[in-house]
C-alpha cells in the first residue's frame, strides 16, 4: 500500500481570490481579473448581466451562501435539490452554481448535455469531499479484498463526495445518500450485503447507523486512510458492520456537547436542533436532528416565542433568526462557524461569471467525463429507486 501524505500537507489552505488547489476537489485553476470587491456598482452589475442573459442562466445558490449572492438565486436548497432543480431547467444553457465544487458536479451529471455548470470560483471546494479521495479509495478496497470481505460490503457515499468517488460506489454497485434519506440508503444496503462502507463523512453514517438503525457503536469502526489497513486488523474489519470513513465535515464538526450544555444553562426551555455531521455526543445532547431541509421546516413550524439553538452553517442560522423575529434562533456555538470554501462565493465572483457569460464567454465550466458520470449517475439513480 502507498504512503498517502498528511492531510495538511495535501491541502494547504487557500486564500481568498483567485488561488486554487490542482490536487482536490477544488478545481485545477481559477482564471479571469475579478472585479474589485471595493466596486459600488457590483450589484447593478450583477442585476444587469443577470437581465442581458434572461432565461439563459438559472442561478442556484445553496443555503450556506453569503446573502449578498443568495439575493441573485433563482432558486435556494441543499446540494441535491438545486442540482434536480438544474435539471428540471433544460432552456436554461448555463447553470451558475453558487455552491462548491461537488455540487457543481452533481449539477453537470444530472443535467442535460447542451447545459454548462458553472462555479464562480473554482477554489470553492469541500474540506469533508476532500477528505476522501479517489486513490485512497481504490486502495481501501484492495486492503478489504485482502481481508476478505470486499463481497459483503455495499459502498454508500454521501452526497458529499466528489464525482470520482460517486463514480466509484456507482462501479461497485453503491447508492449515494443525503443527509434526509441516510436511513433508506443503509437500510437498502444492508439488505444487499452484511457490511457497509460509509464515505466520507463518519458522523453521518455513526449517527444514522446507531441513533436510525439500532446498531451499537461497537457496530462501526473508523477506517483511516492514512493508516495500512485503515489502521485496523482484519479481526476489526470482520467483526464490523460499518466501516466508516475517516471525513468528517470542518463546519459540523466544531459543535461541541460542552455548547449544547451551555446553551441549556443559559436559555431556559432552549430547543438544540441540529444537524447529522455534528458529533456523535453532540447529536445525542441535542433534542431535534436532521438535515439542512428539516432545520428549515422545524423552524418554520416552531410556535411564536419559543427558543431554538441551532447547529449548523452560519449564514443559514442568521437568515433564518432574521426570517423568524417572533422566535428566539440562536447559533449553538458561541465562535463564528461559516464554510469557509462556500464563503469563497462572492458578489465579485458571481458579477465575474453573469458578465462573463452576458459576452458569450464561459469561464469555471465543471465538466465530469464521460465514464466517471456515467458510474456516478448509477449511483445517484439508486439514490432515487430507494424504498
Ligand atoms: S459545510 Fe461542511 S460539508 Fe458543507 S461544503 Fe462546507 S465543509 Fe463541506
Amino acid at each position: 500500500m502507498t504512503t498517502t501524505p498528511d492531510i495538511g500537507q495535501r491541502l494547504p489552505l487557500l486564500f481568498l481570490g483567485n488561488e486554487a488547489d490542482p490536487a482536490s476537489e477544488r478545481g485545477v485553476s481559477c482564471p479571469g481579473e475579478l472585479p474589485p470587491a471595493s466596486d459600488p456598482r457590483l450589484v447593478e452589475r450583477a442585476t444587469a448581466a443577470k437581465a442581458a442573459l434572461g432565461d439563459r442562466v438559472f442561478v442556484l445558490g445553496h443555503h450556506y451562501q453569503r446573502d449578498e449572492v443568495i439575493r441573485f438565486a433563482d432558486v435556494t436548497g441543499d446540494s441535491f435539490k438545486l442540482a434536480q432543480q438544474a435539471a428540471a431547467r433544460p432552456e436554461a444553457p448555463y447553470i451558475v452554481f453558487c455552491g462548491v465544487h461537488f455540487m457543481a458536479e452533481s449539477a453537470d451529471i444530472l443535467t442535460a448535455a447542451h447545459q454548462q455548470v458553472i462555479l464562480p470560483d473554482l477554489a470553492a471546494g469541500c474540506s469533508m469531499a476532500d477528505m476522501a479521495t479517489f486513490d485512497q479509495v481504490e486502495e481501501t478496497w484492495e486492503a478489504l479484498e485482502d481481508a476478505g470481505i470486499a463481497a459483503d460490503v455495499v459502498p454508500v457515499t454521501y452526497m458529499n463526495s466528489s464525482a470520482d468517488i460517486k463514480g466509484f460506489v456507482g462501479r461497485h454497485g453503491g447508492t449515494v445518500c443525503t443527509s434526509s434519506n441516510a436511513r433508506r440508503a443503509l437500510e437498502w444496503a444492508f439488505s444487499r450485503g452484511s457490511k457497509v462502507l460509509f464515505l466520507p463523512d463518519q458522523h453521518l453514517g455513526r449517527n444514522t447507523a446507531v441513533l436510525e438503525m439500532g446498531l451499537s457503536l461497537g457496530d462501526c469502526v473508523v477506517y483511516n486512510p492514512h493508516r495500512p489497513n485503515g489502521g485496523l486488523t482484519r479481526r476489526e474489519l470482520a467483526d464490523a458492520k460499518m466501516i466508516l470513513w475517516r471525513g468528517h465535515c470542518s463546519v459540523h464538526g466544531r459543535f461541541t456537547k460542552e455548547s449544547v450544555d451551555d446553551v441549556r444553562a443559559r436559555v431556559p426551555g432552549v430547543n438544540v436542533l441540529v444537524h447529522p455531521e455534528c458529533k456523535h455526543e453532540v447529536v445525542t445532547a441535542a433534542d431535534h436532528i436532521g438535515s439542512t431541509e428539516y432545520i428549515i421546516k422545524k423552524l418554520d413550524a416552531a410556535p411564536a416565542g419559543s427558543s431554538w439553538a441551532v447547529g449548523t452553517e452560519l449564514n443559514l442560522v442568521r437568515r433564518l433568526a432574521a426570517a423568524h423575529p417572533d422566535k428566539n434562533v440562536m447559533f449553538l456555538d458561541k465562535t463564528v462557524c461559516y464554510c469557509s470554501t462556500m464563503n469563497r462565493i462572492d458578489l465579485p465572483h458571481l458579477v465575474r461569471s453573469l458578465e462573463t457569460l452576458a459576452a458569450g464567454e464561459v469561464v469555471n465550466r465543471i465538466q465530469v467525463d464521460e465514464e466517471t458520470a456515467h458510474y456516478a449517475r448509477a449511483a445517484l439513480d439508486q439514490m432515487l429507486a430507494l424504498p
